[in-house]
């Protein structure tokens, strides 16, 4: 089924109205020969291409052309020789004189013998209906009325003697006695008998010319179908490549096309999985970083530091009395305090300071800094807190030592001692795993009176 599409049938199909067209032109340039006719009196006449020839029965002379006389579109024999019509006018020919006399000064479309007896012709050309009759050496045409008949096509005769005119609306018959009585009266007297039309005879001269137009034709023929093939080769050669051009183009359009919605695709997926990768490092309710990605972020951080020398702080942070603050406004309130207690440290901290949920009420927070830079960072944080929300925190800061910290964990339990030793102190306030204890800040001197109760008072 593949293989049938694949045939170019449309350039087929196109090649081969192109070779009949031009088989159908090579076929209508071919000559036509006209006759030949012969006489009573033995004269052999043809029309060709190239004009009239007229020859003798049984001579061995070869046919000589009438001078004069254009290319012969039809032939009529007479009794003294033939009426010949040639694409500009009828001529009369005379066997005997061997001369062609002009007739008429219209071209006839259509010549027809008129009755036997009258020896005379109709002729159908431009000025309508005429008879044609010789007298003497003489040839005069008359016009015939038709009594506004309408004009006529082709001319018809009956062996009664009547004329028949084929026009657009019918056929009329006329008698043609009428016609003559009312045109020519003494087209009876002329020398023209009835033309008598006796078999065709052959002569040597006119077969032989007969048979060499024949052949010409054929080889025109031939010239005709092979020119015609070749062209229809060439054209349908060149639409075929036309349409392997437009083939290829439209190939590499659709290439272009497929390169594009890959791309795009593509962008669309590192977008998708960015936002995925996104929504897996971010803990859901407070928007900071989860704790798998603070895990992983940590690890990052410390194969840094051990190969820069930089310095890595850890801040373990724990709301205080956060159990309290849930028994007293409930946990969804509890929820929104921790969702607002991520968005302060994030707006706290530098870009290169991240900020994680650690779990339940505790955040982490790894910064680039030295442990005094660290304490100074926590103790804002914490003020910052104070300052801007109900809630206190305490926080326990560790930093990393590559001679004993083999791992995070030993960081992260150091932060987390810290952590312990801060809630040990009173709550809301810091304390550092490796410097001097900083002393707790003082609540009420820290923070006025909270809008709602203030988390650590209850312990205080
Ligand atoms: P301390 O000062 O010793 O830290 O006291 P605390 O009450 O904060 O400590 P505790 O560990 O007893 O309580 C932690 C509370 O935090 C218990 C739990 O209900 C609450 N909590 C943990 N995660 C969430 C959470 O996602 N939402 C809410 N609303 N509460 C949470
Ligand atoms: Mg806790
Ligand atoms: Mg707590």
């Amino acid at each position: 089924m593949r293989h049938v599409r694949n045939v170019p049938w449309r350039l087929i199909a196109i090649g081969l109205l192109a070779y009949l067209s031009l088989f159908n032109v090579a076929l209508a340039t071919t000559p036509t020969v006209h006759g030949p006719v012969t006489g009573a009196d033995g004269s052999v006449w043809l029309g060709d291409g190239d004009g009239l020839l007229l020859g003798a029965a049984r001579s061995a002379n070869a046919p000589r052309r009438i001078p004069g006389v254009g290319p012969i579109q039809a032939l009529w024999l007479t009794e003294r020789g033939v009426l010949a019509l040639d694409p500009i006018q009828l001529w009369a020919v005379d066997a005997t004189a061997g001369n062609a006399t002009a007739v008429a000064g219209t071209r006839p479309q259509q010549l027809l013998p008129a009755q036997l007896q009258c020896r005379c012709w109709w002729l159908l050309g431009e000025r309508g209906v005429q008879l044609l009759q010789a007298l003497g050496d003489r040839w005069s045409t008359v016009d015939i009325d038709l009594a506004g008949a309408p004009p006529p096509l082709q001319l018809l005769a009956d062996i009664d003697g009547r004329l028949w005119l084929r026009t657009r609306e019918g056929i009329d018959s006329y008698a043609t006695s009428q016609l003559l009585e009312g045109s020519a009266a003494d087209s009876r007297n002329t020398w023209w008998s009835a033309p008598a039309l006796p078999a065709a005879t052959t002569i040597a001269g006119v077969e032989a010319t007969t048979s060499a137009s024949a052949p010409s034709a054929v080889a025109s023929f031939w010239q005709g179908a092979a020119l015609s093939a070749l062209l229809a080769a060439l054209l349908g050669s060149l639409l075929y490549r036309r349409q392997q051009q437009r083939l290829r183009a439209l190939d590499a359009r659709g290439t272009q096309e497929v390169d594009q919605l890959v791309l795009r695709r593509t962008a669309e997926l590192e977008i998708a999985n960015r936002t995925l990768r996104d929504l897996a490092d971010t803990d859901a309710l407070t928007g900071v970083a989860n704790r798998r990605h603070f895990d992983h972020l940590l690890r990052e951080g410390l194969e840094r530091a051990l190969l820069t020398g930089r310095p890595l702080s850890v801040l373990l942070l724990d709301v205080d009395h956060f159990k309290q603050f849930n028994d007293s406004h409930g946990h969804l309130a509890g929820d929104e305090a921790l969702r607002q207690l991520g968005h302060l440290l994030q707006e706290a901290v530098r870009s290169d300071t991240a900020v994680a949920r650690y779990g339940g009420e505790e955040f982490a927070i790894i910064s680039p800094t030295r442990p005094s830079e660290a304490l100074g960072l926590a103790e804002r944080l914490r003020r910052h807190i104070e300052t801007h929300s109900d809630m206190r925190v305490s926080i326990g800061v560790a930093s990393f030592k590559p001679l004993t910290d083999h791992d995070e964990s030993a960081l992260l339990a150091r932060a987390d001692r810290a952590l312990y030793g801060a809630k040990a102190a009173g709550r809301n306030c810091v304390r550092g795993a490796d410097s001097s204890p900083m002393q707790a800040r003082e609540r009420q001197t820290a923070s006025p009176e909270p809008t709602r109760p203030a988390l650590d008072e209850s312990k205080s």
